[in-house]
């Protein structure tokens, strides 16, 4: 838990959010600005930085991610249209809360290559 990350802050309950989805690793939610019709973060509860600072002890946690990922698709109505999962990490890569989490995008079209 780290007290100036906001996704600590949400999945203590410190910070209120939309959550579709919690069990005793993982949390998700709806992000805030929706980027696409379908738009939920898969977030750890456990303070990691980013995919640059996983180790092989992470291995079921993103095994996990994953196929929650496929399951929330499902219950969003998008597991058969199509989706798309993102995890941006580091500067380059786009992120923007230094707190590891998968995107989970559906409900429309999505392009390529991503900007
Ligand atoms: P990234 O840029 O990959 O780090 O993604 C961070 C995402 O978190 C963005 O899509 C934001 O819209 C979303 N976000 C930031 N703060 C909140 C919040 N308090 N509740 C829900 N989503 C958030
Ligand atoms: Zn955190």
């Amino acid at each position: 838990m780290s007290a100036e990350c906001v996704f600590c802050r949400i999945a203590s309950g410190e910070i209120p959010a939309e959550r579709v989805y919690e069990d005793d690793g993982v949390i998700a939610i709806r992000d805030i600005n929706p980027q696409a019709p379908v738009h939920l973060l898969l977030i750890p509860r456990r303070h990691i930085a980013s995919l640059a600072g996983v180790t092989p002890a992470d291995r079921d946690l993103l095994g996990a991610l994953m196929l929650l990922a496929a399951a929330l698709a499902e219950r969003e109505g998008v597991r058969g249209r199509g989706f798309r999962l993102v995890m941006n990490s580091g500067a380059e890569g786009g992120q923007t809360v230094p707190h590891l989490h998968l995107h989970l995008l559906g409900g429309r079209a999505m392009g390529w290559p991503p900007g």
